[in-house]
C-alpha cells in the first residue's frame, strides 16, 4: 500500500471547501492516516517548492500558502499516489478536468485547492517534511474486504 501527502491549502480553507475535499478521498477508499493544521514558514515553504523558488511569482505562491494555516493530510491506498494526482486535476484550474478537485473548485493556476505529491518518492519526502513518525497511524480498516479484491494487494 501506497501512502500520499495531500495538502489543504489556504484558498480551501478561505472558501470552505476542507470538507468537501476531505469527503472526496474518503469517498474514493482512501485510509486517512494523518491529519494536522500547521503554518507553514518561509524556511518549509522554500525547500517544498524548490523548483520554483527563481521564478517570478515565487513571493506571491509563499504569501498565498500563509494566509491562513494549512491541513496537512496523510492517505493510505493501492497505487495512492497516481490516484490522489488524478483527482487533484491539473495544476490550471481553468484546464483541470470537471469532476477533479482542481477542475471542480478552481479558476486559477496559484488558487488551486489542494497540492497532491506527484510521484511515490516526491510522497515519502513530503510526508516525512509535513509528519513526524508518530504522526501518522496504521489501523485496520472494517470496510477493506469492500474496497479491494484478496489478489489486489
Ligand atoms: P502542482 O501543484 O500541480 O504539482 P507545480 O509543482 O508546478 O504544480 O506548482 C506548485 C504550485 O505553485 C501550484 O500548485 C500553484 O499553486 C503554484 N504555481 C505554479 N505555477 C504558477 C504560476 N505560473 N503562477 C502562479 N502560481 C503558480
Amino acid at each position: 500500500m501506497q501512502k500520499t501527502l495531500v495538502l489543504i491549502k489556504p484558498s480551501a480553507i478561505q472558501r470552505h471547501l476542507v470538507g468537501e475535499v476531505v469527503s472526496r478521498f474518503e469517498k474514493k477508499g482512501l485510509q486517512i492516516v494523518g491529519f494536522k493544521m500547521m503554518n507553514l514558514s518561509d524556511e518549509t515553504l522554500q525547500i517544498h517548492y524548490a523548483h520554483l523558488v527563481t521564478r517570478p511569482f515565487f513571493k506571491r505562491i509563499k504569501d498565498s500558502m500563509q494566509v491562513t494555516p494549512i491541513f496537512a493530510l496523510a492517505l493510505k491506498g493501492l497505487d495512492a499516489v497516481e490516484v490522489v494526482r488524478k483527482m487533484s486535476g491539473e495544476t490550471l484550474g481553468r484546464e483541470a478536468e470537471p469532476g477533479t478537485i482542481r477542475g471542480d473548485f478552481s479558476m486559477s493556476i496559484q488558487e488551486n485547492i489542494v497540492h497532491t505529491s506527484d510521484s511515490p518518492d516526491n510522497a515519502r519526502i513530503e510526508l516525512e517534511r509535513f509528519f513526524n513518525e508518530d504522526e501518522i497511524f496504521e489501523y485496520q480498516p472494517l470496510l477493506f474486504s469492500h474496497l479491494y479484491a484478496n489478489d489486489e494487494f
